[in-house]
């Protein structure tokens, strides 16, 4: 994916005055459902989708999908469609109903003051300004992490093979009876690989160590596979292939020892990381990973007025779908607080 397209996507203008109704930070499908519905409900909704960077692989305004090839388990979408044209269309509709949007990062969220005083940044660095909002929804999602090699960015980022979403893309017919490999050992992987099991020739798990962190029922699922296959005590040094992948080179943890291995697609499943750095001192509760916790089945943070949905208060399903439906449930859950609140 090209950053500079992505950047392109945003007309880039600030605000300042009276405080908003209602601010959404994030612009993934929980971020956009959410800006629908509350435009619809006529909430003036303002969204900050935030800055095109790398943190180290690419974070852009539309989230983790705008990393992603062919959409295919979206309902609605019988032929599939490319994450960034999802994310586009997500956004369009937004505008439609009367979003404004702003490509800032929120930098920093003071939930001490009423109405609410969030801190901006064109950059996502320096404070460029500051808003006020009456309430706010949470939806900057997670981070999928990469091991951060040059060659797994850059095929990554080209759709060349490398990809931290195996149900995403694992489905692609480039996949198709390959030979596929996992990096990981957590439940993360575990889960990605017994994915790819029904599409590829084999799937190797390549993991630093000789035993694995995902649960036992879950290794259980994965080793039961006739074409699962386990890498010991390696790790991924460098990805190979010019446009697409063609192997990777592995060192081995104990021995030192170099080699490479024949893949035709790299799934990295080493874990994600929520985007909640700009929660620091806000008061918002996060659990231990770092993921926004919400009351019972709501969108409800601990502190009124504050809501959230998507990957960020999600470190199970982390699917399109179930992020979009927890941007719908934020703002009828910010709808609902606005007026027993008496805000217009
Ligand atoms: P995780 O449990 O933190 O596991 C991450 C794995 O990646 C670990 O095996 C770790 O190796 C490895 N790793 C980390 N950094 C690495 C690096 N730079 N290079 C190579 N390997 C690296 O993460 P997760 O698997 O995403 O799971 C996150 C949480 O979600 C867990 O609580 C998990 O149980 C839950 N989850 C549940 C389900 C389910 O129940 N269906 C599915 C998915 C996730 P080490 O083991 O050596 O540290």
């Amino acid at each position: 994916m090209d950053v500079t397209r992505a950047t392109n996507m945003s007309t880039d203008i600030s605000e300042s005055g009276s405080p908003k109704k209602l601010v959404i930070i994030g612009s993934g499908p929980a971020g956009w459902t959410a800006a629908i519905y509350a435009a619809r409900a006529q909430l003036e909704p303002v969204v900050y989708e935030g800055v095109a960077k790398q943190d180290p692989g690419p974070v852009l305004p539309g989230g983790q999908l705008m990393l992603t090839t062919e959409v295919e388990n979206y309902p609605g979408f019988p032929h599939g469609v490319t994450g960034p044209k999802m994310m586009q269309d997500f956004r369009t509709q937004a505008e439609r109903f009367g979003t404004k949007i702003f490509q800032q990062d929120v930098l920093k969220c003071d939930f001490s003051k009423r109405p609410f005083e969030l801190t901006l940044s064109e950059d996502g660095k320096t404070v460029s300004g500051t808003v006020q909002a009456k309430s706010v929804i949470l939806a900057t999602g997670a981070v999928a992490n990469w091991i951060g090699l040059d060659n797994e960015m850059r095929l990554a980022r080209s759709g060349g093979g490398v990809s931290a979403c195996a149900v995403c893309d694992g489905a692609l017919p480039a996949f198709r009876n390959q030979d596929l490999a996992v990096v990981g050992g957590g439940d993360t992987a575990m889960e990605e690989a017994t994915y790819l099991t029904k599409f590829a020739r084999t799937v190797t798990v390549i993991h630093r160590r000789d035993s694995l962190r995902a649960s036992k029922i879950m290794q259980d699922r994965f080793l039961g596979r006739p074409n699962a296959r386990m890498a010991w005590n390696k790790a991924v040094i460098d990805v190979l292939g010019e446009n697409v992948i063609s192997g990777v080179r592995l060192k081995d943890t104990v021995t030192g020892q170099e080699s490479e291995m024949a893949v035709k697609g790299l799934f990295i499943a080493i874990g994600h990381t929520p985007a909640t750095k700009f929660l620091a001192d806000s008061g918002v509760v996060l659990d231990a990973a770092g993921y926004v916790l919400l009351k019972d089945r709501t969108s409800y943070t601990n502190i009124p007025g504050v809501f959230a949905g998507g990957d960020i208060a999600d470190p199970h399903y982390r699917q399109a779908v179930s992020a979009a439906g927890m941007g719908c449930i934020a703002a009828l859950d910010a709808e609902r607080w606005l007026a027993a609140e008496n805000v217009h």
